[in-house]
Parts: structure tokens; sequence; C-alpha cells
């Protein structure tokens, strides 16, 4: 199946949000779980910068995507929670004032950015990206608590699924449908195993009209 994708841009506020109505699926997770990855493995090239590239963390990058006879949908990858690119607790740099600001900082960039996303119009679904090895930590837990307060029909993907053996698999895709009772997806962007069904998540997955 052909995959046309084209990266539009990087937003640092809701100014730089598409408008023209285009229906979009936000990618929301921890950092490093993952998501530029699997936006590079769903639309088969690099359009998405992965971890490796410093300061990618507080922006929205936002992609246009179509997919065969699929109508065109952004894919939106919103920065990731978890204390971004702030220093790690503990390390030289976090310790004082400076670290906490970063820390604080990184925190607010967040939620700045990603409640302005969720507040404006738009005809959206969410992927709630968890690592597959780690169902049900609290942060997770956390963030789809807050997202099933906003609009938009949400899914649960589970990365990394090339790391689990096939009980784990099994297993996991259980706990991870007990612990968000929503439909679940488990995912390589490494050996693209999943990436069919997590296509079919999208087009099935409820898009809802904020108002
Ligand atoms: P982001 O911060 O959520 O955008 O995460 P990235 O896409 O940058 O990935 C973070 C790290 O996880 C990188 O080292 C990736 O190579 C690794 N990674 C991402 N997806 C997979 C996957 O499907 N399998 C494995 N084994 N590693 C992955």
């Amino acid at each position: 199946m052909q995959v046309a994708a084209e990266f539009i841009t990087s937003a640092a506020s809701a100014n730089d949000f598409p408008r023209d109505g285009l229906p979009e699926v936000a990618f929301v997770g921890r950092s490093n779980v993952g998501k530029s990855s699997l936006i590079n493995a769903l639309v088969r090239r690099p359009v998405a910068r992965t971890s490796a590239a410093p300061g990618k963390t507080r922006l929205a990058n936002i992609y246009r995507v179509q997919r065969g006879s699929m109508p065109p949908l952004y894919l939106v990858d919103l920065p990731g929670y978890g204390y971004a690119r702030a220093p790690r607790p503990g390390s030289g740099e976090a310790r004082g004032l400076a670290g906490q600001r970063a820390r604080d900082a990184a925190v607010q960039d967040f939620d700045v950015l990603v409640d302005a996303y969720f507040r404006r119009p738009a005809i959206r679904a969410v992927l709630l990206l968890v690592d597959a090895r780690h169902p049900g930590l609290e942060s997770d837990l956390d963030a789809a608590r807050w997202l099933r307060s906003q609009r938009g029909g949400l899914g649960i993907v589970g990365t990394k699924v090339d790391k689990l053996t096939r009980t784990e698999r099994a297993r996991h895709t259980r706990e991870l449908e007990t612990l968000f009772d929503l439909p679940v997806a488990l995912v390589s962007a490494r050996t693209g195993e999943g990436l069919d069904d997590l296509w079919k998540m999208i087009a099935s997955l409820p898009r809802t009209t904020a108002a």
C-alpha cells in the first residue's frame, strides 16, 4: 500500500497548528517510548527525527499523510512527558536551582503546548503510546486519565514489541486491555510487526470534533 508523507511544521504554540480541517491523529507518550520511530515506520521513510535530535521534544511535529485510498490526515507527534530533555535527577546538572528550573520548564512547556493542542477545534483521534514491556506505569495511567477527559477517540499502542517473547506478547496485551479498557495494538517500529493493525485502528477510532 502506497503511503505519501510530508513534514509540515514543528509547532511551538497554538498558532502553528493546522487550520484546514483535515482529521488528525495525535501521538502521546513518555519521552523515548518510540513515537518518532513509529511515525517513520508507519510512513516507511524517515520523516520524523528520533531521540538523538536536541530540542525536538518541546515541539509538536506535524506530518501530512495519505495511505492508499484513505483520506489524508495529519499525524501529530506531541512532546513526550516524563521530564523531556530536562536533566535527570541525581545528575550534576540537575542539582540545585538551575536543575529544578529546567525540570519545571520542561513540564510547563509540555502542559502549555499539549493543552493548547487539545483546546483547539479539530477532528481528532489520540494514540497513547506505552512501552509494551512495562504495562501500567503510573505516568501512562495518569496520561490516559487526562486524555479520557479530552475530546477524541483514544487507543493504546504498545511499542517495541520485538523485545517481548510470544508468551509475554499475549500476557501484556491482556494486561493493557484490562488496565486501560481501550483498543490495544502492539507494534514494532524495528520489525514492522503490528503496523497494519495499527493503520486499521487509526481508521476505526472515533474522531471527535472539539467544540
Ligand atoms: P520518542 O522520544 O518517543 O520519539 O522515541 P524515539 O522514536 O526517538 O525512540 C527512542 C529509542 O527507542 C530509540 O533508541 C529507538 O531506536 C528505540 N526504539 C524505537 N522504536 C523501537 C522498536 O520498535 N523496537 C526497539 N527495539 N527499539 C525501538
